[in-house]
């Protein structure tokens, strides 16, 4: 058998490592990703809060590719020709595979209506780009009088940023004002009205304003199309996720919005020695909200499926679960727990949240201490 491509560092190839360290496959394993460091998404409005350091909402992917017996290669995929089995690298280089399986991610949607603004706008995808920029925002948020940051997209990345960014200012930038803007869809789509009212009664009390609107960039700030301007000093942009422009060229089947259409295995709908797993795929079947959870439970089937295609045994498929459990950050020390209807906010959720994330990484491997800073 060629050699099998894992493509993307993220929460479903993590598991893909951990099951190769314990058995290693007949066929040359490879692992490309941009950066050798995977931020841990669900820890980063904990470390925009001080709650965390970096260090501990890193996962060292060098580390794992070792235990694994898999070759790392630090670059970024560029291209796919699904027909000719190979990928191009943004580095310039071609890959063939026998076997590819792309746990990439998303990025940050709706960017376009956004970047009329003349004001600095930060897309929270791609989280590195993300992380090395907020510390910059936070400064300025100290340093300018009435500070007023509008983060746009009210899904759970958006209440956690706005939240997150709140008790930084609270901390640090007094003065610094938050509002938190949705779309049409309204706060948290595709969570009850009773989680979404609940979290709404919170964002009043932390003084984050919220508005309903879809936004486009203006000078100064942004226009809502209620006509409303916003005034902003800077925007965070948590817009929901968009497939990689590039998938469009690789002949691989894909959904309406682009990303790689699968089955319940993962395999794609159109080449079988293709699966994708989390944010960068989407089912054919079932719709699965991007959330890392999925990516995270499909991790373990997606080893055992390309274990099974390398020898060529059956697949097994994923089943999601009706209901999944969603614990949102809303300030270190406070989050809301929702469980279909049911929402319960407070410190307990938030205690069970830190350490389920904690454990999280820890079981991924921990690193030494300054590591992220001295790979930028
Ligand atoms: C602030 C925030 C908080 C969130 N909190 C939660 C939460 O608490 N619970 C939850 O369930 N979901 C949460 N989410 C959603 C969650 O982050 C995503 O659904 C999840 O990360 C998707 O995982 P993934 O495996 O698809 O990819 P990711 O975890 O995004 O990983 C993508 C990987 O692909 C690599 N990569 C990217 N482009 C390329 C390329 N061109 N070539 C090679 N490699 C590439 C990246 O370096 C990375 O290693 C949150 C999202 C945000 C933004």
């Amino acid at each position: 058998m060629g050699p099998l491509l894992l493509a993307g560092g993220g929460h479903a190839h993590l598991a893909v490592l951990a099951v190769l360290a314990r058995r290693a496959p007949r066929a040359e394993v490879s692992l490309v990703v941009p950066d050798p460091l995977q931020i841990y998404s669900g820890m980063v409005p904990g470390w925009m809060a001080g709650h965390y350091t970096l260090d501990e909402c890193t996962i060292d992917l060098r580390v794992l590719a070792r235990r694994a017996g898999v070759r790392l290669v630090l670059d970024a995929v560029a291209a796919i020709d699904a027909n000719r089995r190979r990928i191009e690298l943004a580095g310039g280089d071609v890959l063939d595979y026998a076997l590819l399986s792309l746990d990439l991610g998303s990025q940050t949607g709706g960017l376009g209506a956004l970047g009329s603004s003349d004001r600095p706008l930060l897309p929270i995808r791609p989280l590195r780009g993300f992380v090395a920029h907020w510390p910059h925002l936070l400064a300025r948020a100290v340093v300018t009088p009435r500070f007023h940051l509008v983060v746009v997209g009210a899904g759970a990345a958006g209440v956690e940023v706005a939240c997150a960014a709140r008790h930084a200012f609270a901390a640090r930038a007094h003065g610094a004002s938050v509002t938190l803007v949705a779309s049409a869809a309204g706060l948290l789509p595709g969570h009850a009205p009773t989680v979404a009212r609940r979290v709404e009664t919170l964002l009043g009390e932390r003084r984050i304003r919220f508005v309903c609107g879809a936004a486009t960039g203006a000078s100064g700030g942004l226009l809502l199309e209620t006509g409303e301007r916003i005034a902003a000093d800077a925007i965070v942009a948590t817009t929901g996720a968009a497939a990689p422009a590039w998938l469009r060229g690789s002949g691989l089947a894909l959904s309406a919005a682009g990303f790689v259409a699968v089955g319940a295995d993962h395999a794609s709908v159109s080449h079988p020695e293709v699966f994708a797993a989390g944010d960068v795929c989407e089912r054919d079947d079932v719709l699965l909200p991007r959330a890392g959870v999925h990516a995270v439970r499909a991790g373990p089937v997606l080893a055992h499926n390309l274990l099974a295609r390398l020898a060529g045994e059956p697949t097994l498929r994923y089943t999601p679960r009706t209901r999944s459990l969603y614990l949102l950050a809303t300030a270190p020390g406070h989050a809301v727990l929702s469980w279909g209807s049911w929402c319960v906010a407070g410190r307990a959720p938030w205690y069970w949240k830190d350490r389920i994330d904690r454990r999280y990484v820890r079981r991924h491997g921990s690193r030494a201490p300054g590591m992220l800073e001295r790979t930028r």
